[in-house]
Order: structure tokens, then C-alpha cells, then sequence
């Protein structure tokens, strides 16, 4: 029986290299549906490249076309918090959802998690440190883990002084060294803004307390992230920076399949660095932590609305690239404890849409 697969975004970054593992393993898995924003001509190109049956504009079409369809496993990449509803429906309904999408764990990870438990479902990490960290507890009792190290690449102006990271356009801060990503996460890797959603990320997905997260810089981006074990034994993932490497687990899981992706050249030498992140130099990654250690979850929903709205008014030209962090911690300092902790799902979407709000009115101050 072939999977029967959906792509939630599927005209982006994740979602075009998800078809190339779908199309590369066309034995396994029928694609019953593809959705993107708004962006029509794409989405029936990325349709025709995997064979999808139906396609939606989620902009124009409402919950149901999800809900109506029977699928064994959904692919969340779509970018942002507006997908939070839809992750959880599919939760609720015990379909295996491949994440990508972690503005929506950090915002609702508590309850997509509770709902996929309940509804005896399974959540995959895509994300390439999850997908690492998933990897390495595998054989593992999770009580055996005494800290899970997320690498970090430093983001692309890791070598920049003060007065150069004034002078950052957009187009500098969407091309990571790296990996070729969708601008916001871009954005956020060169913050390192996406580290510290990460680390929240990390949070949920593994159900692990703050002070068992941290983050080390990793510029060759190989390692994918450690487990430290009780015994002081430490596991890592190296694969080469290449997306379709997690997308092909998160797909093919249990059982791993073609990825298409090119596998670590053994036949060169390579050296591997790592350091902890410098005291003082990410100030939007330390933001972060302070809300990660401070674990209330309607701070986390504040900290992912007013970084959405900060990033995409940088992205707009609105201000600059260091000035991120200025708006991200003057939404944080208005709202910080403002909201009690969310009772359910539309308690996280009433604190997210407050927020963008509040960020709105503190840009056109700006
Ligand atoms: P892109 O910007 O390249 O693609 C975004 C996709 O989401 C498009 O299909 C877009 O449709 C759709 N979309 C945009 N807004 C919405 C919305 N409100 N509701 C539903 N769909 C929407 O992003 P990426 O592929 O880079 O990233 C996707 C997610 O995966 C992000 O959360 C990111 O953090 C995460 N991720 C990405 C990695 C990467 O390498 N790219 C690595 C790890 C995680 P349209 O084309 O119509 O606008
Ligand atoms: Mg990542």
C-alpha cells in the first residue's frame, strides 16, 4: 500500500524538495494533496511534478479541504504561525505530520503534541537538529538524556563587526551560506533568532525541560546535533547540508529510502569546529533563551508573533537588519507576563493575534 501523502506548502524550499524525495520514490507514496498561500501558478506546477490529485490556496480555501481528505501522513512546510489551526486538526486526527514548520510548535507545540498523543498519532521532526536529535534517541530511553546540543551555523555574518551589520540588506540576509531556505528562516538564521526557536522547538518535540537545551556554533553545518547521555556518552548525526536528508526519514520512517541527496565525501579530509556562542554577539538568539529558560508558554507565543512581524517588516525595507532585535524585545518587554498560559488552541491563536497587534502599533512608531 502506497503512503498517501499531503505537502502543506508545497511551493517553498521544503516543499519543492519534498517532491524531489516524493517523485524520487514513486513506488511509496502517492501524493493526495498540495496546498501554498497564494502563489496559483506554482502550486499547479508543484501539483503536476508529484501527480496531486487536489490542490488548495490557503488563503482562499478553508479547514476542510484538509480535514475531507484521507491522508496517511502530511508534510508541514508551510512558513509561519498561520498554519498553528490546521497542524493541530491533523493532529487531533492521529495523522503522522512530518514538521518542518516550527513557528508552530514554539507557538502551540504543547497542545499539537497532547492532541497527536491522545489521538495515538506521531510528529516527525524535519527541522535538520530535530531530525538529528530524533535520530540519536532511537534505541535510547529518553530518561537516559542528559542534554541535547543543537548546532548552530553562526548565521551568515558570523564575522561581521557592529558597523557592518548596520549596513545588511536583504538580499545579504536572505543567502545562507549553507543551505538555500525560504527568506524569513534565512532571516532568522542570521539573527540566530532561529537557534532560540529551535531550542523551544527542541522543548516540545522532545518534552525536555529548558535547562537540558543549549546550542553550540557549528560553521561546516555536518553535525546536525548531539545527545548527551546519563553515562556522559554522546551521539551526532553528519550528514552533508542537505534538506531532503530529514524530509526522506520524516517520510520514510521507520524505514529509510532514497533521499537523493549526496552523501559526506570520506575520500577528503575535513576538519569539524565547534564553539559555545559568543557572550553579547546574538542578541535575538539570547532573547530567546531568556524566554526558553523562563518556560511560560504565552511568552514563547510573543516571542514567534513579534520576531514574524519584525522579520518581514526588515524583509519590507521598514527597518534594518539590527534593528530586529529592537522590535522583538520592545513587543517582548510590553507583553512579557501580560497573558495568563493559553488553556487550549484558541487561547495560543487570541495571544498570537494580540501580539501582532502590538508589534504593528510599535513599528509604525518606529
Ligand atoms: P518558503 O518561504 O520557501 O515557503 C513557504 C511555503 O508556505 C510556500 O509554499 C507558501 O505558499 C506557504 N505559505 C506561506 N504562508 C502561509 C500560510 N499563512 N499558510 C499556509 N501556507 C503558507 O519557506 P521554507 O520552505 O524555507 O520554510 C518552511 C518552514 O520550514 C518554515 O517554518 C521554516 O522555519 C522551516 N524550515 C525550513 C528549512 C529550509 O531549509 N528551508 C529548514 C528547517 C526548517 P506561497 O508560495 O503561496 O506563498
Ligand atoms: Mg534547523
Amino acid at each position: 500500500m502506497k503512503r498517501r501523502v499531503a505537502v502543506i506548502g508545497a511551493t517553498g524550499s521544503i516543499g519543492r524538495q519534498t517532491a524531489d524525495v516524493l517523485a524520487a520514490n514513486p513506488d511509496r507514496f502517492e501524493t493526495v494533496l498540495v496546498t501554498a498561500h497564494e502563489n496559483e501558478k506554482e502550486l499547479e506546477r508543484a501539483a503536476a511534478r508529484v501527480g496531486a490529485k487536489k490542490w488548495a490556496l490557503t488563503s482562499k480555501t478553508p479547514l476542510s479541504v484538509l480535514t475531507d481528505t484521507d491522508i496517511d501522513i502530511a508534510v508541514i512546510a508551510a512558513s509561519g504561525s498561520g498554519i498553528i489551526r490546521e497542524v493541530y486538526e491533523l493532529a487531533k486526527r492521529g495523522i503522522t505530520i512530518a514538521i518542518a514548520n516550527k513557528e508552530s510548535i514554539v507557538a502551540a507545540g504543547k497542545f499539537i503534541t497532547a492532541a497527536s498523543k491522545e489521538s495515538g498519532g506521531l510528529i516527525i521532526p524535519v527541522d535538520s537538529e530535530h531530525s538529528a536529535v530524533f535520530q540519536c534517541l532511537k534505541g535510547n530511553e529518553q530518561k537516559y538524556a542528559a542534554k541535547l546540543i543543537l548546532t548552530a551555523s553562526g548565521g551568515a555574518f558570523r564575522s561581521f563587526t557592529p558597523a557592518e551589520l548596520k549596513k545588511v540588506t536583504v538580499k545579504q540576509a536572505t543567502e545562507h551560506p549553507n543551505w538555500k531556505m525560504g527568506k524569513k528562516i534565512s532571516v532568522d538564521s542570521a539573527t540566530m533568532m532561529n537557534k532560540g526557536l529551535e531550542l523551544i522547538e527542541a522543548r516540545y518535540l522532545f518534552d525536555i525541560p529548558p535547562d537540558k537545551l543549549d546550542a553550540v556554533i557549528h560553521p561546516e553545518s555536518m553535525v546536525h546535533s548531539f545527545v548527551v547521555f546519563t553515562d556522559s556518552s554522546v551521539l551526532a548525526q553528519i550528514a552533508s547540508a542537505d534538506m531532503r536528508i530529514p524530509i526522506a526519514y520524516a517520510l520514510g520512517y521507520p524505514e529509510r529510502i532514497n533521499s537523493c541527496a549526496k552523501g559526506v565525501d570520506f575520500s577528503l579530509p575535513f576538519n569539524l569546529t565547534f564553539y559555545p556562542p559568543e557572550k553579547g554577539k546574538y542578541p535575538c538568539f539570547e532573547l530567546a533563551k531568556a524566554v526558553l529558560i523562563g518556560d511560560r508558554q504565552a511568552d514563547m507565543i510573543v516571542l514567534n508573533a513579534a520576531n514574524e512581524a519584525a522579520v518581514s517588516a526588515f524583509l519590507d525595507n521598514k527597518i534594518g537588519f539590527i534593528d530586529i532585535k529592537g522590535v522583538v524585545e520592545k513587543v517582548l518587554n510590553n507583553e512579557y507576563n501580560l497573558y495568563s498560559e493559553p488553556n487550549d488552541i484558541d487561547g495560543v491563536l487570541e495571544i498570537d493575534r494580540r501580539t501582532r497587534t502590538r508589534a504593528k502599533e510599535i513599528l509604525e512608531k518606529n
